[in-house]
């Protein structure tokens, strides 16, 4: 085999390999977790590379605070599961929207705070504690954050890397810092897992 022939068959077989990934699902109303093959939403468009056409989604990010899973409520009591990945920013630091979609819902009357939720195929990315608050504008459910120069529309168009939000204090929470939720086909999964298969093909290219 010459190297050429090699060199891209080991890169498609890599291709293979990262095109769906292994991730444990769960839903809120059964707890158990469920394997979840996932794929990423781009796949259709550009098979080799997709998870890298991925935004990470903030700005001046950091570190990690808390992780995807169990974990005991800072506000005392029982442990809860974490539906997301807490990352740590400054506040007022630009959140950016992981993958192009739909914005679906924006709202700010949950413990989630002022937040957007978007769509992209089987994906849902959340967006919590971002500044701003909801209005409605021309009939259409607005998200308005004028400080950091973002409006968003129910029903629009974002794009991959679009700035979305800013960083906040809204809703429950101690502190500065981005709740990031996704779902796979309606059940919550490890942003971390999505994350680390991002930097794995950016740093292969
Ligand atoms: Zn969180």
């Amino acid at each position: 085999m010459g190297d050429t022939l090699r060199s891209h068959v080991s890169r498609y077989a890599g291709a293979l390999l990262v095109s769906g990934l292994l991730l444990w699902g769960v839903t809120e109303n059964s707890p158990r977790p469920q394997k979840v093959d996932a794929v990423e939403p781009g796949r259709e468009s550009a098979q080799q590379y997709a998870w890298a056409l991925a935004s990470f989604p903030v700005e001046n990010f950091q570190a990690y605070t808390s992780p995807f899973g169990y974990r005991n409520s800072p506000y005392g009591g029982a442990s809860q599961f974490h539906y997301g990945l807490d990352m740590a920013a400054p506040s007022g630091s630009y959140i950016r929207n992981w993958w192009s979609g739909r914005v679906v819902e924006v709202s700010d009357d949950s413990a989630c705070g002022t937040s957007v939720i978007v769509e992209s195929g089987d994906w849902t990315h959340v967006y919590c504690h971002m500044q701003g608050y909801v209005t409605t504008e021309n009939g259409q459910r607005t998200l308005l954050d004028r400080d950091g120069g973002i409006r968003i529309v129910e029903g629009q168009q974002v794009s991959s890397g679009a700035r979305i939000g800013r960083v906040g204090m809204t809703g429950r929470t101690t502190g500065p810092h981005l709740h990031w939720g996704l779902k796979y086909s309606g059940s919550w999964v490890d942003p971390a897992i999505v994350l680390r298969a991002m930097y794995s093909q950016q740093a292969a290219r």
